[in-house]
């Protein structure tokens, strides 16, 4: 397997926001893996799911950690679905800078959009009522689904 020359700076902004340093507005979590609204979305109700394990991009993340992000991603969709009404859900992830990748923990984007609508990547803030709204409306569905 390939890796990135970058290696893990444990001061990025996931990294805090996994710690609890700085607040997200959550959507789930579990062991191993955290769900929270972007705080710049591409569309509305765009979430981020992001392993608790210190990986830059794809090339460092562990299997199992792959795996939960990606059942943590089915059940923020799901979600996702229900309460906005909609099927479209571009899943998208960045590896490396010139691929756009801005923050440098491993994360995966669920973003309700087509695309051929997607809006400019992490370009302004949201109303941080209509996030807490959001993030409190996934939150119900995903618990209601188990
Ligand atoms: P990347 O460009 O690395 O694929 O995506 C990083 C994402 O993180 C962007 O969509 C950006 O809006 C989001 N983001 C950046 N800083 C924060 C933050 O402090 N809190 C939250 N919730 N999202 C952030």
């Amino acid at each position: 397997m390939s890796q990135t020359s970058q290696s893990y700076d444990d001061s990025n902004i996931f990294a805090k926001i996994i710690q609890g340093d700085i607040p997200c507005h959550k959507v789930y979590e579990d062991d191993m893996t955290v769900a929270f609204m972007d705080i710049m979305p591409q569309a509305k109700g765009h979430v981020l799911i992001v392993p608790k394990q210190q990986a830059v991009d794809l090339s460092q993340l562990e299997p199992e950690y792959a795996s939960a992000v990606l059942m943590t991603a089915q059940k923020v969709m799901q979600a996702q679905r229900q309460v906005l009404s909609r099927e479209g859900i571009v899943q998208m992830q960045l590896n490396g800078s010139e691929a756009g990748q801005t923050v440098f923990h491993y994360h995966v984007h669920l973003i309700p959009s087509s695309i051929h609508e997607l809006g400019r990547h992490g370009s302004s803030q949201a109303d941080q009522e209509e996030l807490a709204t959001l993030a409190a409306q996934f939150k119900e569905a995903i618990d209601t689904a188990r």
